[in-house]
């Protein structure tokens, strides 16, 4: 789950990071009123799930009302790569005399935490990475182990930041670290961390991903759901507790088990079709989860066929085939329906099934077999 800026900027202030104080606004009103609290000069930025906002126009100065009524009016529907600007966050303006980065993240192949640091902030870090390597200092951490305040001082001279700098970062990476660690994040970065004339080290950007795994862990990350960015179907199959991700073709997918549901988005597209969705439905497949799923498949305007794709495992095949047939009782489907049922009792589950089917709600014995009818319902690619 990716937070926006502010959000970021919120939980590291909960953490002890210096940030700049600011207002997240929806209206330009609103925008003019909180710059007018917070004093002028402020910055007007767009909070999108995107970076790169500065060069798509979405971050910009105002040294007065008029200004920061122009840019919030501006950005306020500004679309940055697909992003649709629904808040704008103003904050104080900072002066900056150096832009640095810093993150720390997972490294699976070395099964230790990474921390980032540059002098070479600002930029996008990939530009940094690919143009001068040398100029990004990392260090690993042992998870258990931890981050030593020694440790992070090495490593933060080893970055080459402005010698005023050296405190103040290494201050905030501790605390960067704990936010990582103890909030259960998988992505922490702060680009750019500037450094200020006074001396001052300071987060001017906020990006973090929180792991949706430990959100059990943390009641108060439930505030960020809301503005998590899901298309309408996925907004819908969210709100039924379904596993669901949106994709742009037109042959709808249920499937038990993550790794049944993407091997029928692949085996659809191998034999010349496009999957209108994952979904998985997981273990168990009553009425209603099969129901739930119909209904948002039903509802994606692109489908054209429906392939169910069911393999009995613990949940048995007369059960997986009665929750169908109620399901088929309970919505009313547009779209032909494929059902390819297997594993456990899968005799007695097709069975069940054998009275209801139909040209709308055909059954094939293999999975290739299935797919092949669904894409050829679907009207192929
Ligand atoms: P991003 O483009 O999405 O990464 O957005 P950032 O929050 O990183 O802002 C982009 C750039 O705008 C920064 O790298 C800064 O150069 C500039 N910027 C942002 N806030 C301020 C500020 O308070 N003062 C000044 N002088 N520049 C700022
Ligand atoms: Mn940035």
């Amino acid at each position: 789950m990716d937070l926006l800026e502010y959000q970021g900027k919120q939980l590291f202030a909960t953490y002890g990071i210096p940030v700049s104080p600011g207002e997240a606004v929806t209206t330009v009103d609103d925008a003019v009123a909180a710059a007018e609290r917070l004093g002028y000069p402020v910055v007007v930025k767009a909070q999108v799930h995107v970076g790169g906002r500065g060069k798509a126009g979405g971050v910009k100065l105002a040294s007065d009302a008029a200004e920061a009524r122009t840019h919030a009016g501006n950005i306020l529907g500004l679309d940055i790569k697909g992003h649709v600007v629904r808040t704008v966050w103003i904050e104080k303006e900072s002066d900056i005399a150096a832009e640095y980065y810093a993150s720390f993240t997972l490294d699976r192949s070395a099964k230790k935490y990474l921390g980032m640091l540059s002098s070479q902030g600002g930029v996008e870090i990939e530009q940094v990475a690919a143009e001068s390597p040398e100029a990004i200092s990392r260090i690993h951490i042992d998870p258990v182990e931890g981050l030593s305040e020694d440790a992070c001082r090495g490593w933060v001279e080893a970055a080459g930041l402005a010698p005023e700098a050296t405190g103040g970062a290494v201050e905030i990476l501790m605390k960067l670290y704990r936010a990582y660690t103890e909030g259960d994040a998988d992505l922490v970065e702060i680009n750019p961390l500037i450094l200020t004339p006074e001396g001052r080290v300071h987060a001017l950007d906020a990006k973090v991903s929180l792991d949706d795994n430990a959100v059990f862990r943390h009641p108060d990350y439930e505030q960020y759901d809301a503005t998590q960015p899901r298309d309408e179907r996925e907004q819908a199959a969210h709100d039924k507790g379904l596993q669901y991700v949106g994709l742009d073709g037109t042959v709808g997918i249920i499937a038990n088990g993550a790794g049944l549901a993407m091997s029928t988005v692949d085996i659809v597209s191998q034999v010349g079709g496009a999957p209108a969705n994952f979904l998985d439905i997981g273990g168990g497949a009553n009425a209603e989860v099969m129901a739930g799923a119909l209904e948002v498949i039903n509802n994606d305007p692109l489908v054209r066929s429906i392939f169910i794709n069911i393999f009995g495992g613990i949940t048995k095949g007369e059960e997986v085939a009665n929750g169908i047939v109620q399901a088929l009782g309970r919505v009313s489907i547009s779209s032909p329906i494929v059902i390819r049922l297997d594993g456990t009792n899968a005799e007695e589950g097709r069975a069940i099934l054998e009275p209801h089917l139909s040209d709308a709600l055909r059954m094939q014995p293999t999975m290739i077999d299935a797919a092949r009818t669904a894409v050829e319902l679907a009207g192929g690619r």
